[in-house]
């Protein structure tokens, strides 16, 4: 009796261990492995997808997405993963190409794989480029290409993991209302600076698309972080152009050196205004620390910095 006692509570052991397991390995399998090359295209993919995916995001807050070394965990990651996300035109395959060596070491296929979110937008050169590898790669800073990254996230989510479909659909609709409702504020947004004020002066040239939709032209020291940032040229060539204006702020953003932009304030005697939120989204629990609210933070703080 004791023998079969003991024989039972083995099976039973067992077959607790083998739901145990077979659960465990179930969830495991049944959430989609994604990643994202930087916060922002995660941020994105984050409001859409929720709790329903495993999501790794590759460049940190608050460091440069054009020049990137990836870590160990990076690779283990990409060359897991069910779905990798990128911008494209030339962010992460531009300068020393992080993401294209990363990408073929993980034996990733492009448009199987790997997509870039930035898909379908009007694409805006470098001055005096119009060729593939020459594309200015900030098409988020302008709020109805996010509109477009978010559709191109949802539908690769869609794709690969169809059974949330609705969870993701109903996300992306929200998420779009939202951005939508913001697009159509910042159109209004710079009516009343007078033109002289009207320019936006940053360390990159990150502003070319954001210019484009909301009116407010924009100046640099250096064009694209993956060139030589801030060398004496550069900074008085921008000193020059800031004397024949009566703009009456500078910005410098989050992931780029400040003191090549302080050498600027120092020559042409304008105060730097504000940190701006450009390459990187914000650290959790600060302001802008979302796509959303990055946007919303750019757009209030450039409009205060312009109308003093
Ligand atoms: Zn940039």
């Amino acid at each position: 009796m004791k023998k079969k006692l003991f024989a039972l509570t083995c099976l039973f052991l067992a077959c607790l261990t083998l739901v145990a397991c077979s659960k465990q390995s179930k969830t495991a399998s049944h959430k989609l492995s994604v990643v994202a090359t930087n916060s922002i295209i995660a941020d994105m993919t984050k409001t859409i997808a929720g709790d329903k995916i495993d999501l790794h995001s590759i460049v940190p807050v608050g460091k440069d997405p054009h020049e990137y070394e990836p870590l160990p965990e990076d690779v283990k990651k990409t060359s897991q993963a069910d779905l990798i996300l990128y911008n494209g035109i030339n962010l992460e395959t531009g300068g020393h190409a992080w993401f294209t060596k990363l990408i073929k070491n993980a034996h990733k296929t492009k448009d199987k794989d790997y997509f870039a979110v930035s898909d379908g937008v009007d694409v805006i050169y470098l001055e005096g480029q119009a060729e593939k590898g020459k594309e200015d790669p900030h098409a988020w800073l302008n709020v109805e290409n996010g509109i477009i990254y978010a559709k191109n996230i949802a539908k690769h989510l869609i794709d690969k993991d169809p059974k949330n479909k609705a969870f993701y659909q109903k996300n992306l609709d929200a998420y779009v209302a939202k951005l939508a409702q913001l697009n159509q504020e910042a159109k209004e947004k710079f009516n009343s600076i007078p033109e002289a004020k009207k320019l936006i002066v940053t360390s990159e040239g990150c502003f070319k698309y954001f210019s484009k939709a909301y009116g407010v032209p924009s100046a640099y020291i250096w064009e694209i972080n993956t060139e030589e940032e801030g060398t004496p040229n550069q900074i008085k060539q921008l000193v020059e152009k800031l004397r024949q204006s009566q703009v009456p702020a500078l910005f410098v953003e989050s992931s780029v050196d400040e003191r090549p932009m302080k050498t600027v304030s120092k020559d042409s005697h304008i105060p730097i205004y504000a940190k701006i939120l450009t390459d990187s989204i914000a650290k959790k629990g600060q302001a802008g620390d979302s796509y959303y609210s990055m946007m919303q933070y750019n757009l209030e703080t450039i409009y205060k910095g312009l109308s003093q």
